[in-house]
């Protein structure tokens, strides 16, 4: 009843020249990955197709469920669960108790967000950048309005990226009104890569904490919370990662953590210890919420750990020199614009493609791929705002690729463009 994906990946090739990769063995993933015979799948940045061992754990589990009941299978499972946690904290370099699951990346952001503006007072100040993610502007919004703060965007670099230098005359600006940086990694509206240690730097230094949306980093490169020095990171499991959906995690540092009451509570959260009187966890489990499927906690483990079975170095190689190769195509294509940043490529980018087309609306090619079998996505102004009226963009398509994805369906999708 507990398929492990022990012994179904072969060790990494291992040698690696002149730029042509040969560690991640793309003809077994795309073996792995049943949604490969039926789709050209450029959503990645989505929800990624799931290798064939994830969906089998959601699968099985759930049949354990019906077989036995689910709190029983839940005690069956025990052991697997935490191991769940300890794949997370492996990836991203800290401590199980530092982790905590919830069904999705935006409710990680939340419940480390919230927690914080509990202490926010009037004037406090919120740092972030123009890439950030639609739902976490709508939380800083939402406390600003309500707790009279002020979110202070810092402005960017000529190629997209948060300029540091603002960013430091911004603490010096405001001292110790700055209660807050928060930073999209990697934005879901294309291929920048915020420079997030440099700020993890900044930010320790002057002792201001820092929250990471690495929703769309995790599962695509390597992650480590201390060369980051992010205090909390929010990510999704179906996106890079492969996992199933309503799946997603927070980590916070553990300093912080006894710091952050979150609100609501629950008895997962918090034990009912008298009457009048409640203690919460000490660990980042204090964020989690009683109930949770646990079908796709199992299911995410599984693919964290085909993840690092496959190497989020070798993916974050593979990822980007797919993604340059398509951009490459794509500027090639009569009427079409890539719209990543940097927009002279100086800089790495990554498996996020995006363009717009002289002719041809985002959401029209949206739908002639459609037709193709070919997934693509439109990415709205409205889930990353300032970015795009910044870039006078309204909307544009996203390709975003996988290391999965061949350069022969590259050259597909790219000549379904060429022919709109
Ligand atoms: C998708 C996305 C999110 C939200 O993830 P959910 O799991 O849907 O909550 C947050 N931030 C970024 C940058 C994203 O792309």
């Amino acid at each position: 009843m507990k398929p492990s994906i022990k012994g179904a990946w072969p060790a990494a090739a291992g040698s690696r020249g002149r730029g042509v990769i040969v560690a991640i063995d793309v003809a077994r993933v795309r073996a792995d990955t049943p949604g490969c015979e039926n789709v050209l799948h450029l959503n990645n940045a989505g929800a990624s197709l799931s290798p064939r061992a994830v969906v089998e754990r959601v699968k099985a589990h759930l049949d354990l469920e019906a077989a036995m009941g689910g709190y029983e299978a839940a005690d069956s499972a025990a052991e697997e669960s935490e191991r769940v946690y300890r794949s997370i904290a492996g990836m991203l370099g800290c401590a199980a108790e530092e982790i905590a699951l919830v069904e999705s990346a935006t409710r990680a952001w939340d419940a480390a967000f919230y927690a914080l503006a509990e202490r926010f007072e009037p004037g406090d100040k919120i740092l972030t950048a123009a890439n950030e993610y639609v739902s976490n502007y709508l939380a800083f919004l939402q406390v600003a309005r309500k707790r009279g703060v002020d979110i202070v965007v810092v402005p960017s670099e000529e190629g997209g990226e948060i300029s540091l230098t603002a960013l430091e005359a911004a603490i010096d600006q405001h001292g110790q009104r700055v209660k807050l940086i928060a930073l999209t990694h990697v934005p879901s509206n294309g291929g920048l890569v915020q420079p997030a240690a440099a700020v993890g730097r900044i930010a320790r230094g002057n002792r201001v904490p820092f929250l990471l949306d690495a929703c769309q980093s995790a599962g695509q490169m390597p992650l480590d919370v201390e060369e980051l020095g992010c205090d909390m990171l929010s990510a999704t499991g179906r996106k890079y990662l492969r996992g199933p959906r309503g799946t997603g995690f927070l980590y916070v540092r553990r300093s912080l953590v006894e710091q952050l009451e979150p609100t609501p509570l629950d008895m997962r959260s918090a034990t009912w210890t008298a009457r009048d009187q409640y203690k919460v966890r000490k660990d980042a489990r204090r964020f989690e919420t009683w109930e949770s499927s646990l079908a796709c906690r199992l299911g995410l483990g599984v693919a964290v750990e085909y993840a690092r079975a496959v190497g989020l170095e070798d993916i974050a190689e593979r990822v980007t020199m797919l993604a340059e190769r398509l951009r490459g195509e794509l500027a090639g294509i009569a009427g079409v614009t890539v719209r990543d940043l940097p927009g002279d490529g100086s800089r790495k980018r990554c498996g996020i493609v995006t363009f717009t087309h002289e002719r041809h609306a985002a959401h029209a090619i949206f739908e002639r791929m459609r037709e193709r079998r070919i997934n693509v996505r439109v990415t709205p102004v409205g889930s990353t705002r300032i970015d795009m009226e910044e870039r006078g963009l309204t909307e544009m398509v996203r390709a975003s690729v996988h290391y999965y994805n061949t350069e022969g369906e590259l050259g597909r999708f790219a000549r379904a463009i060429r022919d709109l």
